[in-house]
């Protein structure tokens, strides 16, 4: 296989010039920059004068005196390409090789934010955000993400759920690079329709499973997390599925939507946690009028005497209803159980008896 070393390695220094002239956001190529003269950075995103582009070795070599958290970090043009678009090495190696071209989104400047930088601005967020939606593919029968859900939710069979897509990401955990993983890229919309942030789940590239990610350190790391918020995510839910005949569920996570969908027929949003669920508006023009929760049923914290997942989702019903809607509640049989293990069961069951009556 073709590797990017191989195809720079006689690369003179104005082919260098031209991928980063290629590739890079146009509002970083000014005259100045061109020129060698200290300018805003396109990796590490802010400051007006801590990064140079000066090609000195040919090889679109660069200097940014904040890029490695906050200390000073040079590099090669492939470098200053991958680091602030966004893409893979593969990814870059593929549209230099013409295996595909560069997806629209990454013509915006998509700063990757690195430990000792400021924050990004909102439409830095948003961009980032959009970027990774964009670049993800449609679920398939069989991807790893179809396999991932059907291992948790056993016989899952639902409406293709638009709001979740495939991506192969890179993992990153305070600057370090911990690998690339398949990943569920679920987008978070708000009740006015708008992205607010995208949720991610990285999966085992060989099995359906979560990721078992670990740095380097040995720090085990979560496997779901949201990216960025662009905006504040109160009242917003992962629309997996429409609602229907004006009746829509919430629940905590993912799979307990789809479980929830499985076991009552309910369209079902996945909040992805207790407290934003609990926060949950219900989007005006889709005449829903019913809204099913789908409450986990935790264990009761001995501190505060409740079952929080429950507390949460009464919150909810309780304003819901002030505010005119029918609110019904479900709840696992079991306590310490949420409706994935509740929709197993019944499926093991029912698994069982057709087996028996078969027999
Ligand atoms: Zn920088």
């Amino acid at each position: 296989m073709t590797k990017l070393s191989d195809i720079v390695k006689n690369w003179t220094p104005a082919q260098w010039d031209a991928l980063v002239a290629q590739f890079l956001p146009a509002d970083f190529l000014t005259d100045a920059f061109w020129r060698g003269r200290p300018g805003p950075c396109p990796i590490c995103g802010d400051g007006h004068d801590r990064f140079t582009y000066d090609n000195k070795r040919g090889r679109g070599d660069w200097v940014c005196r904040k890029c490695n958290a906050g200390s000073p970090k040079a590099g090669d043009g492939i470098e200053l390409v991958c680091r602030s678009t966004g893409m893979s090495y593969v990814e870059l190696l593929n549209c230099l090789t013409g295996k595909s071209s560069m997806p629209t989104a990454l013509h915006a400047a998509v700063p990757i934010r690195q430990p000792g930088t400021k924050p990004l601005d909102t439409s830095a967020k948003m961009r980032r955000i959009e970027k990774q939606w964009a670049a993800a593919s449609s679920l398939s029968h069989g991807d790893a993400a179809t396999q991932y859900l059907a291992a948790r939710v056993p016989g899952l069979c639902a409406p293709r759920p638009v709001a979740l897509r495939l991506a192969s990401q890179d993992y990153w955990h305070e600057g370090e690079l911990i690998g690339r993983y398949p990943t569920i890229v679920a987008q978070f919309t708000l009740p006015d329709g708008r992205m607010a942030t995208v949720h991610r789940t990285s999966l085992d590239p060989q099995q359906p499973a979560k990721a078992c990610i670990v740095s380097s350190d040995g720090e085990v790391l979560p496997p779901k997390r949201n990216d960025v918020s662009a905006l504040p995510l109160d009242g917003g839910a992962v629309r997996l599925m429409p609602p229907r005949d004006g009746e829509l569920g919430v629940a905590e996570g993912l799979e307990n939507g789809f479980a929830a969908y499985m076991l009552f027929g309910v369209p079902t949003w996945p909040c992805l946690n207790r407290v934003l669920l609990s926060k949950f508006v219900v989007p005006p023009g889709l005449g829903i009028h019913t809204v099913h929760i789908f409450a986990d049923f935790d264990q009761i914290d001995p501190r505060t005497g409740v079952s929080p997942g429950m507390a949460d989702a009464l919150k909810l019903a309780k304003r819901l209803r002030a505010e005119g809607f029918k609110t019904v509640m479900h709840r696992p049989k079991i306590r310490g159980t949420d409706f994935c293990d509740e929709w197993r069961t019944v499926y093991e069951l029912r698994q069982m008896s057709r087996q028996a009556v078969a027999a």
